[in-house]
């Protein structure tokens, strides 16, 4: 018998199942960290055990929105580089990210995560790449604070090995060595993995680009990703020089390098995926390679618009990405679901070219899929896990919009007035219940300041 249930009714509901099911006004009851039920009308009489009852009038239910590609230590170098593309802006950027250290990496990955879960996140992840020689715990320290803010973490242990001495991109100063890394991967996945169904936290294999890695690093980081049993994630197809820079080194496209080093496959997701022709689409649609979307990135850096209509209609899993706060300085996942729309209609020159609905699919249940969670989040059904985002939709900024989707997606960042994670309340009335986020914007603003100085000085 479930020790506690929390009811919320009289909402509108977008279940995001795989009928797409929703209700004008109905239930969800939560049973500890589970969904329970779900439906029109009102909640089923005579439930015991009922802690809490929520009225949702005048607002919407969704799954709590899911996070596919993001890299926290941005938030402390945020605003710089502003007019660059993808390789000046690294170039730009790299020696002050390679003077990170534990105390920098905690407080940024609490300003990311802090930032996201109070817009309704409730599944986060970080690719993290940079580990400095000397610079001390940075995955624990994230994995810290993401299970401070309450959210579900997925840490992509990345990696960089192929400095400018190599042909490579980063300094050599800010690479590991293949075997530190490939070590160091396998010691997080060791020490934090957990799949079972209610996991808080995960890991990935994530070696962070063909222009930073050795060929060798993807090849053994996809070994290692498979003996471990867990799942892989990398950058792929970002910009026009990311494509000239593997013709050049590789004699082939990103798509057909990563197909020849084990990087295709029901286990992987690659963030941008932008400059993909329609083999590539094939490709992943074959072997079920999932893409995180990230179109405020790719327009803060001017890469172009991925095909995310023509994913989908070919069967690729795509899901949505903030990207790291440095190339997108909002940091929100709830207003990617309107720019995902927009651009794709500006793309496609189509008026229908990405629903609302399909939209919000690609932050929840999309989500889900490409961090290989769906049979556990990203849907409203019974039986799932209770990760759920209550958005307020009856002020100035919505009320005279009918449809509460439309609403949500087309409208104004809308308020959440609760979160849940795995029943927990994360969000309240608009304000973390979890942690302090004044405390967290002092201290941010303080690393922030102490990065730029320690850079200066060189
Ligand atoms: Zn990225």
């Amino acid at each position: 018998m479930a020790a506690s249930r929390i009811v919320i009714e009289n909402c509108a509901i977008a279940t995001v199942d795989a009928n797409d099911t929703e209700y004008a006004s109905g239930y969800v009851v939560v049973a500890d960290n589970l969904i329970e039920s779900v439906g029109a009308g009102s909640a089923p009489a005579g439930l015991e055990n009922v802690v809490r009852r929520v009225d949702g009038t005048g607002h919407l239910l969704t799954p709590g929105l899911v996070n596919t590609h993001h890299h926290f230590y941005q938030w402390i170098t945020r605003g710089l580089a502003t007019d660059h593309n993808l390789f000046k802006w690294l170039v730009a950027l790299y020696p002050t990210w390679a003077r990170i250290d534990e105390s920098m990496a905690r407080a940024a990955a609490q300003g990311s995560l802090a930032m996201m879960a109070r817009g309704g996140v409730t599944t986060a992840m970080d690719h993290h790449y940079v580990y400095p020689r000397g610079s001390g715990d940075l995955s624990g320290a994230i994995i810290g604070a993401a299970s401070e803010t309450g959210v579900r973490f997925t840490l992509a242990r990345g990696s960089m090995d192929r400095g400018e001495s190599d042909g490579g991109l980063p300094p050599d100063f800010a690479v590991e060595s293949l075997e530190d890394a490939l070590a160091a991967t396998e010691a997080t996945v060791d020490r934090y993995h957990d799949d079972s169904f209610d996991a808080m936290t995960q890991i990935a294999v994530a070696p962070c680009s063909p222009f930073s890695v050795s060929t060798e690093l993807m090849r053994q980081g996809a070994e290692l990703a498979r003996r471990k049993g867990v799942r892989l994630h990398t950058h792929g197809s970002e910009t026009v020089e990311e494509e000239q820079f593997c013709k050049e080194l590789f004699g082939m496209g990103p798509t057909d390098y990563f197909e020849s080093t084990g990087w295709l496959g029901s286990d992987v997701w690659m963030a941008h995926c932008v400059h993909m022709n329609d083999s590539d689409i094939a490709a992943f649609a074959r072997t079920g390679t999932g893409v995180a979307h990230c179109p405020s990135s790719n327009a803060r850096l001017g890469a172009g618009i991925a095909r995310v209509t023509d994913m989908l209609r070919a069967g690729v899993p795509v899901g949505l990405g903030v990207d790291g706060t440095a190339s997108n300085e909002s940091g929100e996942l709830h207003t990617e679901l309107r720019n995902a729309l927009l651009v794709n209609r500006l793309s496609a020159h189509r008026e229908a070219a990405l629903t609302a609905r399909q939209a919000l699919r690609l932050g929840t249940h999309g989500g889900a899929q490409v961090l290989g969670r769906a049979g556990q989040i990203g849907s409203i059904e019974a039986g799932k896990l209770a990760d759920l985002v209550l958005w307020k939709l009856d002020t100035l900024a919505h009320s005279s919009i009918a449809d509460p989707v439309v609403a949500l997606i087309l409208g104004a960042a809308a308020p959440v007035t609760l979160s849940l994670v795995g029943g927990r309340t994360v969000v309240e009335d608009n304000h973390l219940t979890t942690v302090d986020e004044d405390a967290v914007a002092r201290s941010t603003r303080t690393e922030a300041r102490r990065l730029a100085r320690i850079t200066a000085a060189g």
